[in-house]
């Protein structure tokens, strides 16, 4: 019998632990434990009804063409429950010079924008011939960016997206880590727009859906009462083998054997495992890996993560200066605004909000300005108001706030991210037995989560 611990009950380690549990339930020969830290499993995704407004503390949404995470839905049975956003919604809006711009979606529309100037516009088709870049370059986003669509695209385009994903710095950040196929379309096409006419000729032959600029492709989906409800259908179906309240401290190897030290409930205990596969955050992976590896603790301190407040306010939807008919906006740094965007949740899906109320979701901090989820509650709500009415004219009064503050929110890929994590990987291979999950390596999102810890459990259950 081969004992396995997962550790950390985020999407991650309930991915992992749910992965592990089939192969038991189909007769491998496996003892699982999930430990959590805290009370309860879900990690950054937890939804909250409050005053009939739906609160997402961390994620909102996965997109139904990503395969981990849509395939881990149908398992645990939710494929009924899937709740599409509504179609309005594929309309985004970048501010700029003072106006809300439609983000174009396709060429007709992309010549027709006021977003971009015309020369700006000329540049981005200069792509098709620019040189193709150094394969091996760990180049930063901005400088993948103007080489190849120039400043404009840059300030107005990538760096809102980049906001929007990963509330990152894009000065910083790895084009070759954060948008590997991206990367590799340059390599193997030569340019993005030669990629995109080749690509979009081969789905259209199939029948298929292409992306567009304006969205990633895929349709943005979450279900009724919110994410949660991943969580709580796994958490059913794991319930015998999770341990809540249950901190791991320490993770060590004598032998053949890892030592995890477990703290429940006052008492601290140890606890032998054959296989691990941790799925905390790495920040807190630093101290938990010491006394196993100082090289791979040391190599988790070097990334670094984001802060985000999330700050979600409630309004009568008669008090609107306008109509909410899209996903939201999103503000390029050079703006200079305080806000990093909004999301008019109550457009994207349903059963959001209480009948003749809109919602919407303001995000700010991010890399750029983390001191901003120092401020306090009242702070924030005033910081979000001046950035709605400096961006969308709205100067009503809420009639409902939450927020939610993130000190270490999103995980962050920068320029030599991938030696750490060819380091990490390398000092690791010393230790058979031990895997990490989650965000690691290089996949960001729920998605990346549960692809990595799937692929990490399926290997530690060989
Ligand atoms: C504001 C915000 C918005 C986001 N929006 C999106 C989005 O729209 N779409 C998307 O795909 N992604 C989004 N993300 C990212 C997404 O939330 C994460 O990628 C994903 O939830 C990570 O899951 P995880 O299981 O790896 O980690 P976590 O959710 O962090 O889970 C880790 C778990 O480990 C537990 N733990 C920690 N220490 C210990 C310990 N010592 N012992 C035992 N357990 C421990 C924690 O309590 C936690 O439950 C967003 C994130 C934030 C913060």
């Amino acid at each position: 019998m081969k004992k396995i611990a997962v550790i950390g009950a985020g999407i991650g380690g309930l991915a992992a632990a749910h992965t592990l549990k089939k192969l038991r339930d189909g007769g491998r020969e496996l003892e699982v434990t999930l430990y959590e830290s805290a009370s309860q499993c879900g990690g950054k995704i937890l939804s909250e009804r409050k005053d009939g407004f739906l609160c997402e503390y961390g994620p909102n949404s996965l997109l139904d063409n990503r395969p981990s995470a849509m395939t881990l839905c149908r398992e645990v049975g939710l494929k009924d429950k899937i709740l599409r956003s509504n179609d309005a919604s594929r309309k985004r809006f970048i501010f700029s010079k003072n106006a809300l711009h439609y983000l174009p979606e396709g060429a007709g529309s992309f010549f027709t924008s006021g977003l971009l100037s015309f020369s700006g516009k000329l540049r981005i088709v200069a792509e098709l011939w620019q040189k193709k870049g150094d394969p091996t370059k760990d180049e930063t986003i901005r400088e993948f960016a103007y080489r190849r669509l120039g400043k404009e695209a840059y300030d107005k385009l990538l760096d809102p997206m980049i906001t929007g994903i990963f509330a990152g710095d894009p000065t910083k950040m790895s084009l070759m880590t954060c948008f590997t196929r991206i990367h590799e379309l340059e390599m193997e096409y030569g340019g993005l727009i030669k990629a995109m006419m080749k690509l979009g000729m081969e789905k259209k032959k199939k029948g298929e859906k292409s992306g567009g600029p304006a969205g990633p492709g895929g349709t943005i989906v979450s279900f009724k009462d919110g994410l949660q409800e991943l969580i709580d259908a796994l958490y059913d179906e794991l319930r015998d083998i999770t341990e809540l309240s249950a901190k791991i401290t320490s993770v060590s190897k004598v032998g053949d054997e890892f030592i995890l030290t477990v703290e429940k409930g006052g008492d601290s205990k140890e606890v032998r495992y054959d296989r691990v596969i941790v799925c905390t955050p790495t920040h807190v992976m630093v101290k938990m890996l010491q006394p196993l590896s100082r090289a791979v603790s040391y190599e988790l301190g070097r990334i670094p993560y984001a802060s985000v407040s999330v700050i979600a306010l409630g309004f009568n939807e008669s008090d609107l200066n306008r109509p909410l008919d899209g996903f939201g906006f999103l503000i390029p740094h050079s703006e200079k605004q305080e806000i990093l965007g909004c999301l008019w949740t109550s457009s994207i899906f349903a059963h959001r909000a209480p009948d003749g109320k809109v919602f919407l979701r303001i995000m700010a901090g991010g890399m750029r300005r983390s001191e901003l989820v120092e401020k306090s509650d009242d702070e924030l709500t005033a910081l979000a108001l001046r950035g709605l009415k400096s961006t969308m004219g709205l100067e009503a009064t809420p009639v409902f706030q939450n927020i939610y503050k993130h000190k270490k929110a999103i995980i962050q890929f920068h320029v030599g991210h991938k030696v750490i994590s060819d380091n990490i990987q390398k000092e690791l291979a010393k230790f058979q037995g031990i895997y990490l999950g989650c965000n690691t390596y290089g996949g960001i999102g729920i998605d990346g989560a549960v692809k990595s810890s799937v692929e990490a459990a399926l290997d530690a259950a060989k």
